[in-house]
């Protein structure tokens, strides 16, 4: 699996899978999920509503509906940051989580913003290493993630974490 990091929109990207950063009751938030949300259009809330409720740490897909020519959406839920030890395994499970979501559904391309470091507060340089090693561990037939950085220092941050 190629892992590359890209500056810009998770909803502008040519992949077969869009990761959005949920919440549990899966209603549409605020950040990436309400442009998510808008791109894809009001079927995908009552589409990911019907999944609720997914536990931290999990994830769901959809069909993208209105966001095509991606075709699924995968909503991940990523952990409020607590400073708990146990943030780092949830944020590196909504990843492996995430992306065991696009390849049950045969995607072979998937994007990811970089989950829980908006709202949810988790410290952007660890989540981003957090989010690299999950990754790279998984066991997958996904063979392209793009990690969008929506900011310099995301991309930055991305960069360092892949070395
Ligand atoms: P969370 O609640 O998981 O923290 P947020 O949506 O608040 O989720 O933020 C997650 C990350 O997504 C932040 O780094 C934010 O800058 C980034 N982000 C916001 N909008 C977009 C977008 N359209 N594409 C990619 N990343 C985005």
């Amino acid at each position: 699996m190629r892992i590359e990091v890209v500056r810009g929109d998770v909803t502008q990207q040519p992949v077969d899978a869009v990761v959005t950063a949920a919440n549990q009751a899966l209603k549409g938030g605020g950040g990436v999920d309400a442009a998510v949300h808008r791109a894809a259009g009001p079927e995908l809330v009552r589409a990911s509503r019907a999944l609720a409720p997914c536990p931290t740490g999990q994830a769901v897909v959809t069909p993208a509906f209105d966001l095509a020519p991606v075709r699924w959406v995968v909503h991940a839920v990523g952990p409020r940051y607590r400073g708990r030890p146990q943030d780092a395994d949830l944020l590196a499970s909504a990843y492996t989580a995430a992306l065991a979501c696009a390849d049950g559904v045969g995607a072979r391309s998937v994007a990811f913003p970089a989950i829980s470091t908006g709202v949810y507060g988790y410290p952007d340089e660890e989540a981003a290493r957090v989010s690299v090693a999950a990754l790279r561990g998984a066991s997958t037939d996904v063979e392209r993630v793009l990690l969008v950085a929506f900011g310099d220092r995301q991309e930055r941050l991305w960069h360092a974490a892949l070395g």
